[in-house]
């Protein structure tokens, strides 16, 4: 059943985004974007999260329209974007902000399609987020545009060559990044939004690009449901959306860890977003 959110969204702005022509993790990003199910701060506060909700580069609070075209970084990239209009600075629905992207055009010659620039700056605006966060790796405004015209342009190839299939046609397989991840989870909050802050930091995980996972958690409870086939839960949707998203990672393991071990991810719980850690090795 749709969901209030899912509910509020038109049916024009429905079938744009799920009829563009891209990858489908970027479709469903914007999906999570138009239903406000991104896991930004003033989200995990909503849900009960204990967490600070300011942007890390402002301090103003986190909302995905801040993320995607409030923030003073994100005013820098839309203004360096080489686009015939500019969304409107006042946008405070992301409904309405997302709604205005199919106006906007890229300027020639960038060698994609006019329409498709500003949904890739969209997307690493995202990926940029989740890297200053979880990786506390920042980049520039130029460099997310250069980002978003690279994947842009590796798409239509990619998708050209799909249309155009070659008896000897070479295929490059980018290696998986050499970083292993372990995601400590506490237990501090009930079983639902401990699941929940997983799933987002799967999520997160795999919008960077980590391709292996180590799970840690104190709570046997949610351990045991990831691991089993256990159906009669109330918090199955989410523990089903865990199962399916685990299968994104070539190598995964979750474990549980007594409260005392988990010292770490005990300490996070009194921070901002507390539940989310990854340690690059
Ligand atoms: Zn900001």
């Amino acid at each position: 059943m749709a969901s209030t959110k899912e509910r509020e969204v038109p049916r024009a702005l429905r079938q744009y985004i799920w009829n563009l022509r891209t990858l489908p993790k970027v479709k469903q990003f914007l999906w999570r974007a138009a239903v406000e199910a991104l896991p930004v701060g003033v989200e995990l506060v909503r849900r009960g999260f204990q967490v600070d909700f300011g942007c890390k580069i402002c301090g103003i609070r986190e909302t995905i329209t801040h993320v995607l075209r409030v923030c003073q970084f994100t005013r820098e990239v839309w203004t360096l974007a080489l686009l015939k209009a500019h969304p409107h600075l006042n946008s405070v629905l992301c409904l309405d902000f997302l709604a205005f992207i199919p106006s906007l055009m890229s300027l020639p010659p960038t060698g994609i399609s006019a329409t498709s620039l500003p949904i890739w700056i969209c997307w690493n605006l995202w990926i940029t987020r989740n890297h200053r966060l979880f990786a506390d790796t920042a980049y520039t405004a130029r460099e997310v545009i250069s980002e978003a015209l690279g994947e842009a342009r590796a798409w239509k190839e990619a998708q050209s060559s799909l249309q155009k299939p070659q008896a000897s046609q070479a295929t490059t397989t980018l290696p998986p990044p050499a970083i292993s991840v372990i995601c400590n989870v506490d237990a501090t909050w009930h079983a639902e939004s401990e699941a929940w802050a997983l799933r987002e930091a799967l999520f997160s995980a795999i919008d960077v690009g980590f391709d292996e996972m180590q799970v840690r958690s104190d709570s046997q409870v949610l351990i045991n449901l990831i691991n089993s086939q256990e159906t009669h839960t109330e918090i199955y949707a989410i523990v089903n959306d865990l199962r399916q998203l685990v299968l994104s990672f070539s190598l995964i393991s979750s474990h549980y860890v007594p409260r005392l071990n988990n010292v770490e991810a005990d300490t996070l719980a009194k921070n901002a977003l507390r539940a989310l850690k990854y340690q690059v090795n």
